[in-house]
């Protein structure tokens, strides 16, 4: 005979599946909502990682964006 208390039932294995899926979507979200900050190969400014410089409008080998307009409609919202 055990003494340990045993499970009268098999779980099935959605609920297992689902509490581990519960486990992985907790380590994705902290891992997503981390800010890695890397410096830009063109303007050496701070930017985030995997995203396109704000000051420069470079992404990697590419220009993505003019900053200059960018910037321009935001000011205006923010005045
Ligand atoms: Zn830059």
């Amino acid at each position: 005979m055990s003494k340990k208390p045993v499970p009268s039932k098999k779980q099935c294995p959605s609920s297992t599946g689902s509490r581990h899926g519960a486990f992985v979507r907790a380590k994705r979200k902290k891992i997503q909502n981390q800010l890695v900050l890397d410096d830009c190969k063109k303007c050496g400014a701070k930017k985030r990682r995997h995203f396109v410089c704000k000051e420069c409008g470079w992404y990697g080998d590419k220009r993505v964006m003019d900053p200059s307009k960018k910037s321009a409609p935001r000011q205006e919202i923010e005045a």
